[in-house]
Formats: structure tokens, C-alpha cells, sequence
């Protein structure tokens, strides 16, 4: 007799999604080729021998663009190309001899000894460029390959590493920035954070995904947790206590999905062997025929979360999970900008630099003015801001006007707070539009347009190169995604396809792609300053942006 729950059978497109589980082992793409010949992990060792004596001319093409992204580096874009031109050209002649090399920092936890090694690879190697991005990292331009094996010295000198910073592997696990400090807090989840980096992260288990794995866990809904792919948000079980409810299927970019519910609740020592498990589930039975279908997202759309579950406890875990509530929706979003109270009676400070463009030297800067006050520890937050965490009563006045010095205000305009933006067109290869200095320019502009304008709820404005939403166009208020666009007098230029009333929380859902909504970069400022007035003018009390 066969077992009452036997293997599940297999979606609707029978044809072969390239489910390992399946029996479907023959590569069907040329990343999955690619995967099958060496590990990525393994380039490491012909970076620090070969390619770093040899140059970038001596890097082996499936290395390149293929294997390098499991340490974190990607060829950046030749600077001179327009973005018309982007879809059109082979990779090759978008390549430039640099590279862009992300930093993984998994729950965005700094110590300020960090923070300083940081800016220092910054001015050493990158000619002064971190980015802070939305997922908690740190990212780097201007990499020369040759620079690369003393790079990762420096950052594993203190505890850092580029690790699985990219490619299809489990990514940086975004965490809360306020770990054991919030009064609100009644679960820290950092021991999970920190025993899958330690089990999990560089081993040849989970190296070779069928796409590339995110991860978010924290007890407050302050990680963009219905856009992960797996999540762990903290609620309150009425016979167990304190643990987390588990999320899975969420993601962006061109098919867009909020993450589903498995109704499971997990203790936090649990976490790390749970999500293991939901990780092995995406490896084993992912959709590897075709990259475009390759996320967990859509294997969760086709099972739905039940089977997903039933999968995962049956095959995984080999036992049931405990059922659990949802966990409470906050009133609004939390962004932790600003001078606020920790439990220990100390305070936390959230600073906000404009769409997360920083610099090494003010990295440094920043590590000073941290140590000055007396703290140690500094929290990079998923909305591109920077908190400083365990500052005394008696240093915060210094401590703020420091921080200010740097440029890192926290009392920030409404549009310097929630104005996010991708690399766009000055580094990526896939951009179509300029997104970080505009972002940059539009705050500026923004803050003199509306400096009448003191609305009380936040309006967020995301800036995006590309369809591919890394700066999670599709859940801000005002989503923008660069496309070319045809001006008044009939010239293709830069621009945007508007999205407007996505938002998570209370308003978790993608905002409404108005047809032929679409502003040159031009217009831009015009454009935003006309829909935030008259929101502002025809918005009932207590109305939300995306209601
Ligand atoms: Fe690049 Fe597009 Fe992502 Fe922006 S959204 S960083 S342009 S891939």
C-alpha cells in the first residue's frame, strides 16, 4: 500500500518546469548549465589566483557573468551607453571592466569597527562609493578584480563577508534595526539570524537555487515581510507565547505577488531549521526550465500555501507544524527616523540620507561620531536609512548635530524620508532610466515646492531603473519605473510608467498602473507636486495615500 500522502502531483503545466524532485535534472537554461559545472562558490579560489594576477581580461566568461555573483560582484555598466539602448546590446558591450560589490550585512548589524572597515575599502578601492540599499547592505562601485582578494580580507577581518551577497542562493536575511532595544519587542531575532549565516550561508546545500532566495525575519513588521520570499514576523500565540508566523511566495518585479500565510507559528530556536526546510522545498521542487518563472513566488501561486505546507512538514520536517495567528497589522509604516526611547532607558536615532547614497568618507565620519557618543552599534534599515542605536541622553544633542554635518538629518523633509531609489542607469546593466542622483535632485526640489505642504501621513516615492523593482516600485504610494517615453515635441527621453497607491501594512497590495500614465523625468517634480496637493487638498481625515 502506498503511503496516504504520496509525492504531490505535479502542477498543471506537465510538460516539466525543471522540478529536481521531479525527476527533471537536465539543465534547461544556460544559468542552470552554468550551475551544474562548478559550484559558484568556487570561483572564489580562481579570483584570489588567477583573475586577480591576470586582470579582467584573464576572467573566464561563465565566471564572469555567471559564478562572480556568488561573491557579490557583478560587472557594472559602461558609463556613455543610453538606456534606449539597453535591451538591444550582448552583455558584452554593456560590460565595463568594474565591478559593483555588495557587502553582505545580514540584519543591517554594524559594529562601528565594521562600519569603519567599510568606509575605509570604500576610499581604498571604490573611489569613495556605498550605496546603503534596500535589502541592508552595503554596495560598492569601481572594483578592479585585482582589488578584490584584499577587499575580502579587510571585511573578513571584522566579521563581514560578500558571501552569496548575490546569485541564486539564499540572500542577506534582512532583520529588524531595532534587535533587543524596542519596548515594543518581545522576541529578539537575531539568534535565528545569526545560526543561518553560520549553518547556511556558503555551504554547497543551498548554493545552487533555481533563483535567487530572500529572506526576512523580524518581530516587527518593519522588513517589507510580505515581499520576501520567506518571511518570520513576530506574534503572540495565546498557549505559546511569543514566536513568529511564517510567510512564503512574496516578490516584484514583473509578476508581482504578496507573500501567502503558511497559519503557522514557530519558536524562535525553530526559525533557522524551518526556513531551512522551506529553502529545501524551493531547491528541490523550484521551477528551473525557465529563469523568468524561477522564483518560489510562482511555485507557491500553483500549490498554494496549504499544499506548500503539508510539503514542507511531511518531506522537511518530518513533522507538523503548530497552528498560529496572524500576527496585528501596525497603523502605519515604520521607518524609525528620528530620536526615540529604548527599553534600557538609553535612545536610538534614525537618520535618513537621501534614497541611501552615502559615501566612505562619510561612513567614517559616521563611525567617529557613533564612538563619540559613546555607542558601538549601527542598524542599516530596508527603506535606505541608517539608525544609531544605545546613545545616552547627555550625547544625543552632539550626536545630532554630528550627524547632520554628514548630511544625515534626522529630521528629515517628508520626501527625503520616504523617497527611495534603485542604482538605475550610472551602474546597472539592465536600467533604462537615471534613478539615484535623480532621486536625489527630486528631494531637493520637492523640499522647495512643498515647503508649505506639511502633510501628516507619509507619501512614499519609489525610483526605479527598470521593470525589475528593486526599489520596490510597485509598493509605494507613487511607484516609478523607468522606461524612454516620448516628450511633448515627440522625443524619445527618459521617463517613467507611474504606478500610484501600492504600500504595505494596512495597504499591502501593488499600486494601480494608470495606462498612458507615464511622466518624462522632466516633469517629474511637476508631476509629483500636482498629485501630493491635491491629495492633500481632497483627503478626508485620517485618509491614507493608498486608500
Ligand atoms: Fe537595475 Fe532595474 Fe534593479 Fe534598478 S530596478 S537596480 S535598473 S535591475
Amino acid at each position: 500500500m502506498p503511503p496516504a500522502t504520496s509525492a504531490p502531483p505535479e502542477p498543471a503545466r506537465t510538460r516539466g518546469e525543471g522540478q529536481w524532485k521531479l525527476g527533471h535534472r537536465e539543465p534547461l537554461n544556460p544559468n542552470e548549465r552554468t550551475k551544474r559545472d562548478d559550484d559558484g562558490l568556487n570561483v572564489r579560489v580562481r579570483i584570489e589566483t588567477i583573475y586577480a594576477r591576470g586582470g579582467f581580461d584573464s576572467i573566464d566568461p561563465s565566471d564572469l557573468r555567471g559564478r562572480f555573483r556568488w561573491w557579490g560582484l557583478y560587472t557594472q555598466r559602461r558609463p556613455g551607453i543610453d538606456g534606449g539602448r539597453t535591451a538591444a546590446l550582448d552583455p558584452e558591450e554593456l560590460d565595463d571592466r568594474y565591478f559593483m560589490l555588495r557587502v553582505r550585512i545580514d540584519g543591517g548589524a554594524l559594529s562601528t569597527e565594521q562600519l569603519r572597515a567599510v568606509g575605509e575599502i570604500s576610499e581604498t578601492y571604490a573611489r569613495d562609493t556605498a550605496d546603503v540599499t534596500d535589502r541592508q547592505n552595503i554596495q560598492y562601485h569601481w572594483i578592479r578584480v585585482e582589488d578584490v582578494p584584499a577587499i575580502w580580507q579587510h571585511l573578513e577581518g571584522v566579521g563581514l563577508s560578500t558571501t552569496e551577497a548575490c546569485g541564486d542562493t539564499p540572500r542577506v536575511v534582512l532583520g529588524s534595526p531595532l534587535p533587543g532595544v524596542s519596548a515594543a519587542e518581545r522576541l529578539d531575532a537575531t539568534p535565528a539570524i545569526q545560526a543561518i549565516r553560520e549553518r547556511y550561508i556558503g555551504s554547497p546545500e543551498f548554493s545552487n537555487l533555481p533563483r535567487k532566495f530572500k529572506t526576512a525575519i523580524s518581530w516587527h513588521q518593519d522588513v517589507a515581510h510580505e515581499v520576501n520570499d520567506v518571511s518570520f514576523v513576530g506574534v503572540v500565540h495565546p498557549e505559546h507565547g511569543p514566536g513568529f508566523d511564517v510567510w512564503v511566495g512574496g516578490g516584484l518585479s514583473t509578476n508581482p505577488k504578496i507573500a501567502q500565510r503558511l497559519g503557522a507559528w514557530v519558536p524562535l530556536d525553530e526559525v533557522p531549521e524551518v526556513w531551512a526546510g522551506i529553502v529545501a522545498v524551493f531547491r528541490d521542487y523550484g521551477y528551473r526550465r525557465l529563469r523568468h518563472r524561477a522564483r518560489i513566488k510562482f511555485l507557491v501561486a500553483d500549490w498554494g500555501a496549504a499544499r506548500f505546507r503539508e510539503v514542507l512538514e511531511r518531506e522537511y520536517l518530518g513533522q507538523p507544524l503548530i497552528d498560529g495567528p496572524a500576527p496585528d497589522v501596525p497603523a502605519g509604516p515604520v521607518d524609525h527616523i528620528g530620536v526615540h526611547k529604548q527599553v534600557d532607558g538609553r535612545n536610538y536615532v534614525g537618520v535618513a540620507p537621501a534614497s541611501g547614497r552615502v559615501s566612505g568618507s562619510t561612513l567614517i565620519g559616521l563611525a567617529k561620531a557613533v564612538e563619540a557618543a559613546r555607542s558601538r552599534r549601527v542598524r542599516l534599515t530596508p527603506q535606505q536609512k541608517i539608525v544609531v542605536l544605545d546613545v545616552a541622553d547627555d550625547q544625543v544633542g552632539q550626536l545630532l548635530d554630528e550627524l547632520a554635518a554628514l548630511g544625515l538629518s534626522a529630521d528629515p523633509s517628508p520626501w527625503r524620508r520616504t523617497t527611495m531609489a534603485c542604482t538605475g542607469i550610472e551602474f546597472c546593466k539592465l536600467a533604462i532610466v537615471e534613478t539615484k542622483e535623480r532621486a536625489i535632485r527630486l528631494v531637493g526640489e520637492l523640499e522647495r515646492r512643498l515647503a508649505d505642504l506639511h502633510p501628516d501621513v507619509p507619501v512614499s516615492i519609489h525610483l526605479n531603473g527598470c521593470p525589475n523593482a528593486c526599489a520596490r516600485t510597485q509598493t509605494a504610494d507613487i511607484g516609478l519605473k523607468g522606461q524612454i517615453v516620448t516628450d511633448a515635441d515627440g522625443n524619445r527621453v527618459e521617463g517613467f510608467q507611474v504606478h500610484l497607491g501600492g504600500g504595505l501594512g494596512l495597504d499591502a497590495g501593488f499600486g494601480r498602473k494608470l495606462r498612458g500614465l507615464k511622466v518624462t523625468s522632466a516633469e517629474l517634480g511637476d508631476y509629483i507636486e500636482r498629485v501630493v496637493r491635491r491629495f492633500v487638498a481632497q483627503r478626508e481625515p485620517a485618509e491614507r495615500f493608498a486608500q
